[in-house]
This record gives C-alpha cells, sequence and structure tokens, in this order.
C-alpha cells in the first residue's frame, strides 16, 4: 500500500516517527494516526492543550480527517499529530485516542477542545478520564445558526440570548437569565438550546473560569485551523496523496514558527513605558506573548483600585469588577503572590491588567517566577530539544541547525559581567577553532574518501541537562508495526 510505503520512508528518516492503522476483516483501513519525531517533540512542550477537530472532511474516500492541534509559545497553531477515521463511531474514536496515548507515551494532556459529538464525547470520557473536555465554542456558534432558526426572527430573542451567553457576569445571572429566555420563547426539553443548556459546563465560558486553555476558545482561532490545509488538500485530494500533501502543510507551519523565533531572538522589544516589569517581560517572553501583556499593562494604567478592608494577612483590592488578593512575601518562595477574580492567569497563563494593577502600586519590579509559564518562553521550545535529535548516515537536520543557533544565543544572552565574558570568550574561541578544524578535515575527507559510514549519532553532550524520565518521551523504543487485518470491536 502506498500510504505505508510513505511511512516507512519516513521512519527511516525520522527515527521517532510513529504510524499505526486499523484494517476491517476484509484488509481495508478504517483508521490510521501517524505523528512525526517533531511534532511529538512539539507535543512533550506544548502538550497541556489539544484541539481535536473532525469537521474538516476531504479525500474521496469520505475519511473524516482529524489533525491533533495545539498552541505554541508564540501562540500559533501547530499539529501534534493527525488521524483519518472511517466513521465517526465510538469504536473509532477509541482506536484513535488509544494510538495517539501511545504515540505520545501516555503523556495526557491538561484540556482537550473539540467539536460536538456524542460518540466522541464518550471515547473522550473513556480515554481521557482526567482531563478537561470543551466543546469548541466556534462549532457551537456555527450550529447555533442551524438550530435557532425557528426562535431567531422572534422579537428581542437575538439580544437576550448574546446577552445570556456573553454577558452574564456571574452563574447566577446567567441561570436567571436562561429561566427567563425558556419561559418567554416556550423552549420544552427537546429543543437544541435545552440539550445546550444540559452541559453548559463543557462550553459556556462562565463554567470554565480556571481551566487552562491556553487562550483557544475564541471564534478566530477555530476558522484558522481550518485554513491551516488550504492548499494542500481538498475534496479530491486521493488518500496516498493526502499524507504527502499533509506534510507540506505541516513544513509551512513550521516555517511560520521558525519565522516568529527569528524575530524573538532577533530584534529588540518596542518598550512603551520606563517600569522594570515591562522590561522583564519583555526579555522573558516571547514577542507576540509579550505583546499581549504590554496590551494588559497599558490597560492597567487607567484602573483604579480600591482597598478593601477584610482582616487578613492579604491586601485585598476591588479593581472594576474583579477582587485582587495580594501578599507581598509568599511564605513558599518570599515573591510577591496575587490572585484574580478574573482567573486570566488561570486560564491563559498570563497576568491580568488588575494583578499588574497592584504590582505596579506595590512596586513589584519583576514577574514573580511562578507567573512566567515556560510554555510563553523561547525557552519552552530550546532547552528541551537538544537532547531527541538523533540521525542516521550523519544526516545533517535544520533542527541541529536550529538548536545550534539557539545554543548561541543562549550562551550570548547569559553573559553578564565583565567576569563572566574573560572566563567564557577564551572558551568559545577555542569551539571556534575546533570548528575551523573540523570543516578543513571534512573538506580533506569528502575529496579523499565519497563514502559516508552509517552512523548513529546523538547531538547534544552530558553537560545538558537531562530529562526527567516523564518528559523524556523520546527514551522508549518505538517501533513500526505493519498493519495487520484487525478486527474492529464493533
Ligand atoms: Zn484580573
Amino acid at each position: 500500500m502506498a500510504v505505508v510505503k510513505f511511512f516507512k520512508e519516513k521512519k527511516l528518516n525520522d527515527d521517532f516517527f510513529f504510524f499505526d492503522m486499523e484494517l476491517d476483516e476484509l484488509g481495508q483501513t478504517r483508521c490510521v494516526f501517524w505523528a512525526d519525531g517533531r511534532s511529538r517533540m512539539a507535543y512533550s512542550q506544548f502538550g497541556d492543550v489539544v484541539i481535536f477537530d473532525t469537521t474538516y472532511k476531504t479525500n474521496r474516500f469520505g475519511f473524516p480527517f482529524a489533525p491533533f492541534v495545539g498552541v505554541n509559545h508564540h501562540m500559533q497553531f501547530i499539529l501534534f499529530g493527525c488521524a483519518l477515521i472511517a466513521d465517526e463511531k465510538e469504536e473509532s474514536f477509541l482506536w484513535v485516542f488509544q494510538a495517539w496515548l501511545k504515540c505520545m507515551l501516555e503523556k495526557y494532556p491538561k484540556t482537550i477542545i473539540t467539536d460536538q459529538d456524542l460518540a466522541m464525547g464518550k471515547a473522550i470520557a473513556n480515554v481521557f478520564p482526567n482531563s478537561s473536555h470543551r466543546l469548541c465554542s466556534w462549532h457551537i456558534g456555527r450550529n447555533s445558526m442551524k438550530y435557532l432558526v425557528d426562535l431567531k426572527s422572534k422579537d428581542g430573542f437575538m439580544r437576550e440570548y448574546n446577552n445570556w451567553l456573553h454577558h452574564s457576569e456571574s452563574i447566577e445571572a446567567f441561570e436567571n437569565r436562561w429561566g427567563k429566555i425558556k419561559a418567554t420563547y416556550n423552549i420544552d426539553e427537546k429543543h437544541w438550546l435545552s440539550k445546550m443548556y444540559n452541559i453548559r459546563n463543557k462550553w459556556v465560558s462562565l463554567y470554565w473560569q480556571d481551566i487552562f486553555t491556553a487562550g483557544m476558545t475564541t471564534t478566530q482561532r477555530s476558522e484558522s485551523i481550518n485554513s491551516f490545509f488550504d492548499g494542500f488538500v481538498n475534496a479530491q485530494t486521493a488518500l496516498d496523496e493526502f499524507v504527502v500533501q499533509y506534510d507540506k502543510a505541516l513544513l509551512a507551519r513550521r516555517n511560520a514558527e521558525e519565522n516568529e523565533d527569528f524575530k524573538t531572538l532577533n530584534s529588540v522589544p518596542n518598550y512603551h513605558t520606563s517600569h522594570p516589569i515591562e522590561r522583564h517581560a519583555g526579555e522573558v517572553y516571547t514577542r507576540v506573548v509579550f505583546n499581549i501583556f504590554q496590551v494588559e499593562l497599558r490597560e492597567s494604567d487607567s484602573m483604579l483600585a480600591e482597598r478593601v478592608r477584610d482582616g487578613g494577612n492579604h491586601a485585598k483590592y476591588a479593581i472594576c469588577n474583579d477582587m485582587v488578593v495580594f501578599i507581598k512575601n509568599c511564605t513558599e518562595d518570599g515573591e510577591p503572590f496575587a490572585t484574580c477574580s478574573c482567573k486570566k492567569f488561570e486560564r491563559e497563563g498570563l497576568l491580568c491588567r488588575h494583578i499588574l494593577k497592584i504590582f505596579k502600586k506595590k512596586e513589584v519590579v519583576k514577574i514573580p517566577q511562578r507567573y512566567v509559564l515556560c510554555r510563553w518562553t523561547m525557552g519552552a521550545r530550546y532547552l528541551s530539544s537538544v537532547m531527541m535529535v538523533e540521525t542516521h548516515n550523519n544526516a545533517f537536520t535544520p533542527l541541529m541547525k536550529w538548536n545550534a543557533q539557539n545554543m548561541c544565543f543562549r550562551i550570548a544572552q547569559s553573559i553578564s559581567s565583565q567576569e563572566m565574558y574573560e572566563k567564557i570568550m577564551p572558551k568559545l574561541n577555542d569551539i571556534f577553532k575546533m570548528i575551523g578544524e573540523m570543516a578543513s578535515v571534512q573538506e580533506h575527507r569528502s575529496c579523499t574518501d565519497g563514502q559516508n559510514e552509517e552512523n548513529q549519532d546523538v547531538i547534544g553532550s552530558s553537560s545538558w541537562p537531562p530529562f526527567s524520565s516523564e518528559e523524556n518521551i523520546y527514551g522508549s523504543h518505538i517501533s513500526i508495526v505493519d498493519p495487520k487485518p484487525i478486527k474492529s470491536k464493533g
């Protein structure tokens, strides 16, 4: 089969390439799942939130095509892997999710976001019992167009519906508004809206205030996932061609990521204030994340904070409709500690304008360590990648080049005193001399001996920080299993 041949070829150049297939009794492919080494590595770095979307149907076999999507340190969508599924039955989803977990060495996402599908929901509850399952607001918005046709034309309904969904300040207000809508428009239990109300904890943001989603629930984001593959695949794309085209789409995403890496590493942030906390954010965050931080910092300027006395050991402030609790020296680490009722940090991993207001008031000059999520820094990408690069036949890959560049950048960034400079520069000069010598030996070799011996290199040295066993998802042996006819469970 051409697809298997393609996967086996991929495996030759990528030790960590993973694929698995399920065939029916006649030997026809039912489900396929695959992920390359770099996607698996990306999952080890950014696998806290996963979107699984089966709505992007493609190819003439009528397979639902389902990419596993995540968000990287630049808040860009990235691909973790891909499945083609013969049908949308529970057992098919079970197979895909189990293949996914096997590929990712049983690392579970914190949050999994999907379109709304009953069979998929059951499979998720079965395979990911401890992950938070959220339904994508974009798909629900799209469905509402279809299912609210009868109500949309009724006087005032859309206004009340939008207020209910988007402007309820509390769960109590949300429930009250629902009671009113239900009574006013005679909505019975069988109506789509009643069914959606019954699963409100899966999609209404009020019920998701403190669930980490890396900001991945807004409508634009879902739309841009759908545009991932535009220009690469269409309804006529055959399965054999599809896997090749998927690779091209993957490459395009990676180029976009590398462009953002380059921007962060090779440009200076545009600071708007002289506050040291802004400078600190510019140093630690990737450029896109820093820009979001800057908006929050700017917005904090125009807010008023009013001290609320409640007799506790902390300082409490009311800011607009939110409440910030602040402790100057947290007993755990001596650093400032703050929580806000808006829960932006819990949801997105970034400080809100309310906490920043209080930090400025209390002269906090650095973002406390606990509020700098590694996943929003360049460290998310390169601190953990070097040990994982393996190769055959001395193949020098772009990823290795990238690792080398980042290592140089990290060294340059870390030199912060004359003493460090004087100690480190002679060593760097030695390395540079060694590179010159190696380059001339290589040149000599390529003139005298054109043959390359089979070689397996692990890039990096023992001086790199070792991985914890939990994080080193590439430590285990991963084998390719030839597809065998497997009787489907259903
Ligand atoms: Zn807040």
